[in-house]
């Protein structure tokens, strides 16, 4: 009998011998520094003269492993091969694809804080970051197998006299695969295993900025069984191999999660037919967000700031969850900006392999720059109330930044950053808070801290975003508790993690039989 799923705790780094075994794994991983990292494809490992370095957007000066790059004749290699494994992966029962994926959970659950520790480096996570990652991951893969096993039992239909009726759900084929480097483990993990467990083969290509955390779990999908060809491991850049792998007549689906600019050209390209192609492709698009906290005069104001500060500047804001705009109502609003400026003052941030910093760097330089830019924007737009500068040279440091009285159609009211900047909004009441809640051409989170009843159950109404948080943070979203996804722009409205999930990634067949 399968245990009931339950979500992965976190680790309570307040207990000295947590704190202990982490550094020992950040020890650890520091002690791989510098290895090579291969192509995978059909089980053989592939190493390119043309390799990228990994580096710690901590310390820019700190390569931590070289991964080989594909060109065009290493994704038709690894398309070939998805394509001939898809055969025989699709004929294994759905309890043996889940029992795979269970074992890799058991092994991650055991190198818990090595993958963590890997992400501290790698993507410049916190621990509490990092370890929060690493929790979901696992929780992908347990709830992702129990999925497929309750989908492979016989499925409800009405009975009619003198027939024997079957529903059957069966994979698509073969799947490329375009994770974040954002959740570099759980998100990569969420959407390679979700693919694979419903009998699909893969192609997956590990967002450039952290590959190594990508090949760590694929060297644990091979040790937990997972047969060669089910998932190759192909480093590219995405205008040539990811155009390439997407525009591939033998592509059945594409699942992205990423920026609304790629998702859309992923969409345009997947939508065009290729010459050879049978199908048309399906595109699970998990997109951007310009999440909004919206703060009612009748509420908890420690709350208001608190919910704001956490989802604005956790991961230094860079997630698709992030609160990047609060609007207050005007009662409230001095009293919230204050709240929340000093709040973000108090925040500490450096090196994320120092536990007691709160927030790390921003990934890279390109982000860097473009964060750098919108706060040069926000100065414009608004008035500056905390952050705004850099921090250490030696990383990509930018401080919280929180910018008061912008308008609803400012540029930083209106674009996704992607960073630990906030716009403060003031509206006159709550309706007026709520639609200017909805003026964005996103619909991913948000979130309204409220004690009115009334309003809270207008905002269930009308606060058009695809998760919606009553009286706390937006970013947070556990796996089967709270599916993940947005509306319009923001994506597909798959939603990770919950019951319709799987079914994006099979057809269901239905076969009668007259007797
Ligand atoms: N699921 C995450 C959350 O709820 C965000 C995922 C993302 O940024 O892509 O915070």
């Amino acid at each position: 009998m399968q245990q009931a799923y339950r979500n992965e705790p976190f680790t309570d780094f307040g207990r000295e011998h947590n704190r202990l075994a982490f550094q020992q794994a950040l020890d650890l991983v520091k002690s791989q520094f510098g290895k090579s990292y291969g192509i995978l494809i059909g089980g053989e490992t592939i190493h390119t003269a043309k390799t990228i370095s990994s580096i710690n957007p901590a310390k820019k000066d700190e390569v931590l492993g070289f991964v080989s790059q594909a060109d065009i004749g290493l994704a038709e290699k690894a398309m070939a091969t998805a394509a001939e494994a898809f055969e025989s992966w699709k004929t294994v029962p759905a309890s043996e694809r889940a029992r795979y994926i269970y074992k890799t959970a058991a092994i991650l659950r055991r190198r818990k804080h090595e993958f963590s520790a890997w992400m501290v480096y790698e993507a410049g996570k916190s621990w509490q970051e990092a370890d929060i990652d690493t929790a979901e991951g696992i929780d992908f893969l347990e709830f992702y197998g129990r999925e497929m096993e309750r989908l492979a039992e016989r499925q409800p239909l009405e009975r009619i006299q003198g027939e024997d009726n079957e529903l059957a759900y069966i994979p698509l084929g073969v799947g490329v695969i375009i994770p974040p480097w954002n959740f570099p483990l759980a998100i990569m993990a969420g959407m390679t295993t979700s693919a694979i467990v419903t009998g699909n083969t893969v192609v997956l290509k590990p967002a450039s900025p952290t590959p190594v955390i990508a090949a760590k779990f694929i060297e644990i999908l091979a040790e937990a069984g997972v047969p060669d060809g089910v998932v190759q491991y192909l480093p590219g850049a995405g205008g040539e191999v990811g155009d390439y792998l997407v525009d591939h007549p033998l592509t059945r689906f594409v699942s992205f999660t990423g920026s609304r600019d790629v998702g859309l050209r992923i969409n345009e390209r997947a939508a065009k037919t290729q010459p050879g192609q049978k199908w048309i492709k399906r595109v699970v698009a998990e997109m951007g967000g310009k999440d909004t906290i919206v703060v009612d005069a009748d509420c908890d104001l420690d709350l208001a700031a608190e919910s704001i500060v956490l989802s604005a500047f956790g991961f230094s804001g860079q997630k698709c969850s992030a609160c990047s705009r609060a609007v207050i109502v005007e009662e409230a609003y001095e009293t919230v900006a204050e709240k929340v400026r000093a709040r973000a003052a108090s925040l500490t941030m450096g090196d994320p392999t120092d536990y007691s910093n709160y927030m790390g760097p921003v990934i890279d330089e390109k982000a860097y720059r473009k964060i750098t830019e919108y706060i040069a924007i926000g100065n414009e737009e608004g008035k500056l109330l905390q952050g705004g500068g850099a921090g250490s040279q030696a990383g990509y440091f930018i401080e919280p930044t929180v910018f008061g009285d912008v308008t609803p159609t400012a540029r930083i009211a209106q674009e996704e950053i992607f960073g630990p900047v906030v716009a403060l909004i003031r509206a006159r009441d709550f309706d007026e808070a709520l639609d200017i809640a909805n003026n964005t051409e996103y619909g991913l989170t948000g979130a309204v801290i409220s004690r009115n009843r009334e309003r809270l159950a207008k905002a269930r109404e009308t606060f058009h975003v695809g998760n919606l948080y009553f009286n706390r943070k937006c970013t947070g979203a556990l796996v089967g508790v709270h599916p993940f996804g947005g509306f319009n722009m923001s994506g597909t409205d798959s939603k990770a993690g919950g019951r319709d999930y799987l079914l994006l990634f099979l057809q269901a067949k239905l076969v009668s039989e007259k007797y």
